[in-house]
């Protein structure tokens, strides 16, 4: 057993195993049981690290019920490591219910911090970190996705979404059809892994960038828009009213 029992909630690389913490991998070694996404998926992470400790499965599916088992353990003062299938748990990744549960019973929460994408990816962005917003993924349908991008028209914080590659090429055109061709926008791609690639351009030149190379189309992706410039509210609705009337009666 772990000298302090209770729930460790574990972040693991998102893509070089070299990034798992010394602190993590001992964590990882000395608990009773990891509570995994996909128990398969980790093993490759725990295997090159030697850790062979019994494994638990927690995803989205089995989340309620894997939660209360894992909370039985939890009281018998078993130490318990959260971890996912890359980086930070609960970053758009189960286990709230689990941390809720665990603090509503006062057992220890205790984080062991290391990547998490959203991060990795703002830090080297080049875009303004002090003040930003996380969405996760955007609705998979176009006309929710569209609306919910018109959310952030006026968002002055640097914004950041997740997205599928299946998707990329989509979700570049309604950015385009919201923001406009000039916003700036960076993408992200495959962080810490052989083709990482961080590109960044107006939203006109990135489309063409994108296009025009299908090796880019793919891996996994963070977006970061960059924040619009401050306007007024009065301002805001001038636009927006204007915006109306535009799409009413074309010039
Ligand atoms: N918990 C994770 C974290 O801490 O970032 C996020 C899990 S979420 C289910 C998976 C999404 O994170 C991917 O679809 C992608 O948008 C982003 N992501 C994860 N690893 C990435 C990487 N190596 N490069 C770029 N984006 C990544």
């Amino acid at each position: 057993m772990s000298k302090i029992p209770g729930l460790y909630v574990v972040a693991t690389p998102i893509g070089n195993l070299e990034d798992c913490s010394t602190r993590a991998i001992e964590i990882l070694q000395t608990v009773d049981q990891i509570a995994a996404e996909d128990t398969r998926h980790s093993q490759k992470l725990l295997k090159y690290f030697g850790i062979t400790t019994p494994l638990i499965s927690l995803h989205e599916h089995n989340e309620t019920i894997s939660s209360k088992i894992l909370l039985n353990c939890l009281k018998k003062n078993r130490s318990i490591a959260l971890i996912s299938d890359a980086g930070t748990p609960l970053i758009n990744d189960p286990g709230y219910r689990l941390v809720k549960l665990a603090h509503q019973h006062g057992i220890p929460v205790i984080p062991i911090p290391g990547p998490c994408a959203l991060i990795t990816a703002l830090c080297a962005s080049g875009l303004p970190c002090d003040r930003f917003i996380f969405e996760g993924f955007l609705p998979g349908k176009n006309s929710a996705r569209l609306k919910k991008l018109q959310e952030f028209l006026y968002e002055t914080r640097t914004i950041i979404f997740y997205e599928a590659p299946h998707r990329i090429l989509e979700l570049i055109d309604d950015m385009l059809a919201v923001f406009g061709p000039k916003r700036y926008v960076v993408l992200a791609r495959e962080l810490t892994k052989a083709f990482e690639t961080i590109h960044g351009d107006n939203l006109e030149k990135l489309n063409i960038w994108l296009n025009s190379d299908k090796n880019q189309q793919k891996g996994e992706f963070v977006i970061l828009v960059e924040g619009a410039e401050y306007l007024s509210p009065y301002e805001i609705d001038r636009q927006r009213i204007l915006g109306i009337l535009l799409a009413e009666f074309p010039i």
